[in-house]
């Protein structure tokens, strides 16, 4: 059955508020209001909660989180084929060399600058496993101080 976006999107990351709160990091989320597709919820809540996570983690106290949802190339009819999510940052950002691996299993920047946020570098590896599974696609654009920028596009079947 159909999956209400907008609800969708907010009430999953809003598990996280609690997290970003600690940090003062304020968490926006933008998705249309009554936007319908049929996708899969597991896998698209495992996408928001580990890059959000991450842009929480990888931002200093006070920045910024940022979740953006909208459906692509939609037609007069209100048809679509694709919906972008784009997941962006103003945290510290992810040097040009290491951009390449990021998605790769236990993949760190910094080991010894990133162990005490304790993550396991495994992340990255499953949102890429979960996008490459749904069909779609995942870039990324990072600035080091600046922030950084996931976009991932995914096929859902939607019908007006
Ligand atoms: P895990 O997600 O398994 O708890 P992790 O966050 O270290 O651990 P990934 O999510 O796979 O692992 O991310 C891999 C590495 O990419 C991170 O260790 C971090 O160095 C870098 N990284 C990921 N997201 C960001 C981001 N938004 N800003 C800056 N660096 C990032
Ligand atoms: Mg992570």
């Amino acid at each position: 059955s159909p999956v209400e976006l907008h609800s969708f999107v907010g009430s999953t990351v809003d598990v996280l508020r609690t997290e970003a709160g600690k940090k003062q990091i304020d968490l926006q989320v933008s998705v249309p209001e009554q936007l319908y597709a049929e996708a899969d919820e597991d896998r698209l809540r495992q996408i928001i909660l580990n890059l959000v996570s991450n842009g929480i983690n990888y931002t200093p106290d006070g920045g910024l989180v940022k979740v953006i949802l909208e459906p692509m190339d939609m037609t007069d009819d209100g048809d679509y084929e694709k919906i972008r999510l784009i997941i962006s940052d103003t945290g510290i950002g992810i040097p040009k060399a290491d951009l390449p691996r990021i998605f790769e299993r236990f993949y760190r920047v910094d080991k010894a600058r990133s162990r005490s946020s304790g993550g396991t570098g495994l992340g990255l590896s499953i949102v890429k496993h979960l996008v490459d599974s749904h069909e779609g696609t995942i870039r990324v654009e990072s600035e080091i101080g600046v922030g950084t920028r996931f976009i991932i596009e995914i096929p859902v079947v939607h019908e007006q």
